[in-house]
């Protein structure tokens, strides 16, 4: 699942026991084991790129 923090960041938790944790070597939930399902980590990864285009935080800027 996918939740907002205070500052309005978008930070990916387990489906199962709701940490915010996740072992990005095995896409698996630190505390209770539960697969994060790749669908979930894209969705993660499309909303806080949004986040990110809305705030103008700039990612890794490209060098000049
Ligand atoms: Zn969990």
């Amino acid at each position: 699942m996918i939740f907002h923090n205070p500052q309005g960041g978008p930070e990916l938790a387990c489906n199962e026991c709701g940490c915010r944790w996740y072992d990005r070597q095995t896409n698996s939930c630190y505390e209770c084991g539960t697969p994060v399902p790749q669908a979930e980590i894209s969705d993660y990864l499309r909303v806080l790129r949004d986040f990110h285009v809305a705030r103008g935080i700039v990612v890794n800027p490209p060098k000049a």
